[in-house]
């Protein structure tokens, strides 16, 4: 493990992992992106990037629009489940 430089103090973070989404811009809009750890996943669940299976186990990220789209009621009924890889190649 190196040791990373501290030009700036960081506040440590709490641990419970997933309770924080982060605000991502896409080409259609702003996203709310949860990582989702290996251990958080109990289902397996479409990617909506290569239409292949998220197995189960394996680390990914929940994506909902800021937004709900016109129609919708809920964020919450739009979350999605990506490869962490796929979300990050999509614009
Ligand atoms: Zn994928």
């Amino acid at each position: 493990m190196a040791k990373r430089p501290s030009k700036h103090l960081r506040v440590p973070r709490p641990l419970s992992t997933g309770a924080f989404a982060r605000m991502e811009a896409k080409a259609d809009g702003e996203w709310m992106v949860q990582t989702m750890p290996a251990d958080g996943s109990t289902k397996t669940y479409t990617c909506p990037g290569c239409s292949q299976p998220v197995a189960v186990g394996a680390a990914h990220v929940v994506t909902w629009p800021r937004v709900a789209s016109i129609g919708s009621t809920s964020t919450v009924e739009e979350r999605r489940h990506w490869h962490t890889t796929c979300w990050q190649r999509r614009r």
